[in-house]
């Protein structure tokens, strides 16, 4: 394979970098491309679902908590046979011993299936990752006859490496009875190295972070003109300003009759209104806003006390026998110095941020979830998707910048079935939030502390409040 060369116009880092990051890719002039006709319908039920009354279809919705809008949905899946996955998916879904569906696959997979655009808002650990991952596979295989087998059919958008590779993981386990072939491809590790296992000939599914996506589409090593089915997972922090211009750089290389699809446990209206500009004829299915699973225990403190508070709590917490912890800390400098203290009290910790390097950062992962490394000291880059299910705890040290990401962070806890507990310290200078957190507290039927009800005595300044001593 011939190595990796920089392009000659690009004698400058500047402009390498722009290149890179796909800045010079013009959006093609579709009507000069010939695109194949594919059929978007891949939905082939069993008829127990066809057949079903609208009012049994009502009550399984509302039994769920499933809230849908839009017109002419889906009816959702009861059972994994009633779906009626190609043989190689359901023979994983038997090993796995899933009992059911979660609400959130119920309903997407018939939505998906059916070619149908969709945002799924659901729940952290509620399965979201295999509600598009299975009718990915799904609509691959069915769509492979029309498209030459060089170019990808689907595109698995993350946030962060460790969740691409994540998803990745999921898709190898559940396609590995399928031809379908998949590729992983995220910033951090050497270019020359992930190119090699792109190969030659082309795959099926690629699950990528935007910027290393930019930049093999820039050096033209990878061509997403005839995708058709699209997933931007944690969806509104995708479409939130960091992101959006990469991920608009990458749809504008995608043919526009495409199908997306957009997953994530919270989605405000800002995300919204951008998501209805990318989005045609969509479905928009909400179900449940924060896991109920999660034991969540704030503690308002002064900033100087949180300290002792914390080692206090982690003591507390060895004495325990499942005392996987991750603590979140707002930055990767205070990780650091954080980690580095903690290790001298004698805690079995280490650090996980973008200080690190990629392989450091994979390597750590690993030793967490072996048990070898019982308390990760990290920052947002761990809020996301992260799906270990170990984690018994999470701490915020420092208390998130939006509420949103609160429910994201104590959302690495209780996975699946599982159970969990939050700890949050809460500061004068957290103030300005405290509205939205007892609104989380009074929806998830968790003790709200008396100081957190306490009326201000001054008026916020700067986006801080005194409290009454
Ligand atoms: P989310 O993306 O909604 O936060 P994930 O897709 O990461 O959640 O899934 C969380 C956990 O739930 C995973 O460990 C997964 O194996 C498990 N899971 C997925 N589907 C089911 C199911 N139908 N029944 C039980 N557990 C499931
Ligand atoms: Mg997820």
């Amino acid at each position: 394979m011939s190595r990796f060369r920089y392009p000659s116009d690009c004698l400058n880092h500047q402009r390498y970098d722009n290149y890179i990051r796909g800045i010079h890719l013009v959006n093609p002039s579709w009507q000069f491309i010939s695109l194949p006709q594919f059929s978007r319908n891949a939905f082939n039920p069993l008829p127990s679902l066809l057949q079903r009354p609208f009012e049994e279809v009502d009550s399984y919705r509302s039994l769920k908590s499933i809230d849908v809008a839009g017109f002419d949905v889906p009816k959702p899946a009861q059972n994994f046979e009633e779906v009626n996955f190609p043989q190689g998916i359901q023979v994983v879904i038997k090993q796995t011993g899933f009992s059911e569906p979660t609400p959130i696959q119920a309903q997407s997979w018939s939505i998906a299936l059916s070619g149908r655009d969709m945002i799924g808002v659901a729940v952290t650990g509620s399965g979201k990752t295999l509600a598009y991952l299975l009718p990915a596979i799904t609509q691959v295989l069915s769509q492979r006859q029309y498209v030459d087998r060089k170019y990808p059919l689907a595109v698995i958008l993350a946030p962060t490496r460790e969740l691409a590779l994540q998803i990745h993981q999921v898709l190898i386990k559940f396609s590995m009875y399928m031809p379908v072939r998949t590729v992983c491809i995220y910033g951090g590790i050497n270019v020359q190295q992930q190119l090699d296992t792109l190969g030659k000939n082309g795959v099926d599914i690629v699950v990528a972070t935007p910027g290393r996506l930019l930049h093999f589409m820039s050096i033209n090593r990878i061509c997403l003109y005839y995708c058709t089915y699209i997933v931007i997972d944690e969806a509104d922090l995708m479409l939130a300003m960091g992101f959006i211009p990469q991920i608009q750089r990458v749809l504008g290389q995608i043919r526009k009759d495409r199908q997306v699809l957009m997953f994530s446990a919270t989605f405000p209206a800002t995300a919204r209104s951008l998501a209805t500009q990318i989005l045609m004829n969509y479905i928009h299915v909400t179900v449940g806003t924060v896991n109920q699973n999660i034991l969540q225990i704030v503690m308002v403190c002064e900033e100087e006390e949180k300290k002792e508070k914390l080692y206090q709590l982690l003591k507390e917490i060895q004495c325990e026998k499942n005392k996987q912890t991750l603590l979140f800390v707002k930055a990767k400098k205070k990780a650091l110095i954080l980690t580095e203290n903690l290790k001298l009290a004698g805690f079995n910790v280490e650090g996980f941020h973008a200080g690190k390097k990629q392989k450091v950062r994979e390597k750590t992962l690993k030793q967490f979830k072996a048990g070898e490394i019982t308390t990760l000291v990290t920052t947002d880059v761990a809020s996301r998707g992260l799906d270990i299910k170990e984690i018994r705890y999470v701490i915020n040290y420092d208390f998130p910048k939006v509420v949103a990401i609160y429910v994201h962070r104590i959302g690495r806890t209780a996975r699946g079935n599982k159970h969990g507990t939050a700890f949050t310290f809460f500061t004068d200078k957290d103030w300005h939030q405290v509205g939205d957190l007892i609104d989380i507290l009074k929806d998830t039927n968790q003790r709200i502390p008396s100081d957190l009800l306490q009326e201000p005595v001054t008026k916020p300044v700067l986006g801080k409040r005194k409290r009454k001593k």
